[in-house]
Order: C-alpha cells, then sequence, then structure tokens
C-alpha cells in the first residue's frame, strides 16, 4: 500500500510521484566531464571506458579521486578556463527530456532526487533551468529515500539500497548502466521508453 494521499486519479489513472535521479539516469555524466577533460588535455576518452562506480580518475592523469573532484568542481589551477562545474554542461541521455515531458503530461510529478555536493547545487540548478525539466520540486540530498514518492529510478547501488530500505511498499527502478548490479526486489530498466512504459502499466494498476 502507498502512503501517499495527494495523488489524484484520473481517466482509471492514478497520478504518482515519480522520484528521478539526474547523473548517470537524465545527465549523461561521463559524456560531460570526458567532453570537457578531452578539450582542456587534448585526450580523446570515451564514456564507454566507465565500467565501474567511481571508475573515474584512472581513465584521467590525476592521481587520485579527490584530485579528480576538484579539477570537476571547476575551482583550483586544474580546472583551466572553467568557471564552473561539470555538472553545469552534462548533455542529457537522448529520449531523457522527451520520456520526462511525456510522464508530466499524463499529470504524474517528477521529483528530481540527486546526491550533490555545496559547490555543484547552482550549477545543478542552472542544468535543470537550462534544460527545462518538468519538475516543481528538486530535493538535492544523499537521503532520497527520505522523500516520498510511488516509484524512483536511479542508477546507484547504494542509493537503490538506501531507497529499498527506507521505502518497502515503492516501486523502485534500476536504470541499467555498465556501473551497477542487479539489487534485490528492483525492476531493471534499459532505456526510457521502458521506464514510461512501467509507470503507465503501474498507474493503471494502482487506478484499478
Ligand atoms: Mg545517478
Amino acid at each position: 500500500m502507498h502512503d501517499l494521499t495527494t495523488n489524484c486519479v484520473t481517466a482509471n489513472r492514478r497520478s504518482l510521484r515519480l522520484g528521478i535521479d539526474l547523473d548517470g539516469v537524465v545527465a549523461d555524466f561521463n559524456r560531460g566531464w570526458m567532453a570537457r577533460y578531452n578539450a582542456q588535455f587534448d585526450t580523446r576518452l570515451e564514456p564507454e571506458l566507465v565500467t565501474a562506480w567511481d571508475d573515474l580518475h584512472p581513465h584521467t592523469h590525476f592521481s587520485d579521486t579527490r584530485a579528480f573532484w576538484r579539477w570537476a568542481s571547476g575551482r583550483g589551477d586544474a580546472a583551466g578556463p572553467h568557471r564552473t562545474s561539470i555538472f553545469r554542461d552534462l548533455p542529457p541521455y537522448p529520449e531523457a527530456l522527451a520520456a520526462l515531458a511525456a510522464l508530466a503530461a499524463q499529470k504524474h510529478r517528477v521529483v528530481i532526487l540527486s546526491q550533490k555536493p555545496d559547490w555543484a547545487v547552482h550549477d545543478t540548478l542552472a542544468w535543470l533551468a537550462e534544460h527545462r525539466i518538468p519538475t516543481r520540486e528538486v530535493h538535492l540530498t544523499s537521503r532520497k529515500g527520505s522523500v516520498a514518492c510511488d516509484v524512483y529510478l536511479d542508477d546507484a547501488n547504494h542509493h537503490l539500497e538506501a531507497i529499498r530500505q527506507a521505502r518497502p511498499s515503492a516501486q523502485i527502478c534500476r536504470f541499467v548502466r555498465p556501473w551497477n548490479r542487479p539489487t534485490e526486489s528492483t525492476i531493471d530498466v534499459h532505456k526510457w521508453t521502458d521506464f514510461v512504459r512501467f509507470v503507465d502499466d503501474e498507474s493503471s494498476i494502482e487506478a484499478s
């Protein structure tokens, strides 16, 4: 049973609260940071290189994760000409924006759930605005399960597991990526059209 009472039922479909992660789900994090890195350091990194969680700095000249993230933050000498963090200009995944628009048009509520350090907050908000993400609710938090949703979509195993702990009755979807693995009692989603179809089915079931 869902513990939400604010959703409405229209035309035999219940509108659902959809907790949507950004990086690795809506925003192509690896393609974005690699484009910036390649341009700055004259390299040719490809997103397909990343096959494990936090498998980032080994593909660069940075000696450790800390140095990578300092560059990524846009601060310090290593950042070169950039005045923003990598989160400001990540490319959206193909189909992600159209899928979110379709879900919002179906009266589902898109709730953004993204873990971000303080230095990335304003770039993330600017990114959401630039791409006209159809949301009225943005939570930049590591405790995604603290935000009640009917369906969650994430690509990070640690978030999927924590959400499951916090929300035993929610539907939780894993966006299948090379850097994650199957998680107990989550639904695998391989592409955005899969997720839209799942939400459509779920809203129909709930309304029946
Ligand atoms: Mg993510």
